[in-house]
């Protein structure tokens, strides 16, 4: 999808600090944000962390203990599930065993009030969509899980709800299958326009189908954004570590006449006065920096200089198209590096000591 134009794009709905208590459980903790007209969005996090709670309200199965729900601008808060005009792809697809595909597809247009002969008509072109015209007369227990799922998909699609919600749309698929529909599912919404609230606790699933991705950690939503921002420009330690690979280095601060530097037993970071993540740091006597793997340089040991680190090699790991190095670092810490640099790194063997450098603009600093 183009950025630019998502940016621009209409809201499809608004949470506006939503809060659910079950007792004294906090299921969700004053969530806000915004949905696109024709963005996928992937409400990620580990378990417990209240994606399934945030979905159903949306839905309309529970209501909020506090805060509002807008759809297209309405305030829907209070509305029952039926009178939302949302489409749901249930984690076991909930397909009618006793219904053959084509019914199966064209059920919520009969509780709509269509009539038959536009029900199939409907209900065909959707099967087009997904590739599965010629299963149309078959009943579900005759289609494999991927099938079923797409025909699930059809089904939550064929309405042209506002909003579509897939909760764990992978889980009931093996992983090799899970590839595969990732990719078909982002293709089939986009095809048809639709705007998705996926649920799932799976990192890579989000980054591979998701326009944007809302990370919850305890009912809290802890950052949004799209898969290149939150990797870019993680807000939190539990984000950067969430998405993609993070080593996050606990350090002091020390700020001198040209700039700042965090530093710890053997390593330092240090950035230019005028680097906003610097002066941001002028306040604080600690910080924490997120080093990806992939952006860590492998140098000779005794490399003197700023931005650099040393340690001993714990282990190093020959991947194909990349080495994978272990360091220790002085402070006993382990710091992860991925290297296609084979000249640097083929003379490099587990026990030696080695150095790393690393550039100020490939840092993130999370202050502490
Ligand atoms: P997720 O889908 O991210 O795994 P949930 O939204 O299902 O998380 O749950 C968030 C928190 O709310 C968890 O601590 C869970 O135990 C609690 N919770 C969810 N539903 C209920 C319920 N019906 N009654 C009591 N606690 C619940
Ligand atoms: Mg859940």
């Amino acid at each position: 999808m183009n950025a630019v134009l998502q940016n621009n794009a209409a809201t499809a709905m608004t949470l506006e600090g939503v809060s659910k208590l079950y007792g004294p459980v906090k299921a969700l903790d004053n969530v806000s944000f915004e949905l696109r007209k024709g963005e996928f969005l992937t409400m990620l996090g580990p378990s417990g962390s209240g994606k399934t709670t945030s979905l159903r309200a949306i839905a309309g199965f529970i209501q909020p203990t506090a805060g509002r729900l807008l759809i297209d601008g309405r305030d829907m808060t209070g509305v029952p599930p039926q009178k939302r005009n949302i489409g749901m792809m249930f984690q076991d697809y909930a397909l009618f065993p006793h219904m053959t595909v084509l019914e199966n597809i064209g059920y919520p247009l009969e509780t709509r009030g269509i009539k038959r002969a536009e029900r199939e008509k409907r209900g065909m072109e959707m099967l087009e969509i997904v590739g599965l015209a010629h299963c149309a007369t078959r009943y579900p227990k005759e289609m494999s899980g991927g099938q079923q799922q797409r025909v699930a998909l059809a089904r939550a699609l064929v309405f042209k709800p506002d909003i579509v919600l897939l909760d764990e749309p992978m889980a009931a698929l093996d992983k090799k299958l899970r590839g595969q529909m990732q990719i078909e599912i982002m293709h089939i919404t986009r095809q048809v326009g639709a705007t998705v609230v996926s649920v799932t606790h799976d990192q890579e699933e989000a980054l591979v189908m998701s326009d944007r991705i809302a990370i919850f950690k305890d009912g809290r939503l802890e950052q949004i954004g799209s898969p290149h921002e939150l990797y870019q420009q993680p807000r939190s330690e539990f984000v950067a570590d969430f998405i993609g690979e993070a080593n996050l280095l606990h350090g002091k601060t020390r700020v001198m006449p040209d700039g700042v530097v965090v530093e710890g037993d053997g390593w330092n970071v240090s950035l230019p006065k005028d680097d906003p993540q610097g002066q941001a740091l002028t306040a604080t006597n600690t910080a924490c920096v997120v080093l990806r793997p992939e952006r860590i340089r492998a140098v000779a040991a005794g490399s003197p200089g700023g931005n650099a680190g040393e340690g001993v090699i714990e282990d190093k790991i020959y991947l194909g198209v990349e080495y994978r190095l272990v360091v220790r670092m002085n402070d006993g810490g382990k710091v992860n590096i991925r290297s296609r640099d084979v000249a640097a790194i083929a003379g490099m063997k587990a026990g030696d000591r080695i150095g790393m450098a690393w550039a100020p603009e490939d840092i993130v600093i999370i202050g502490a």
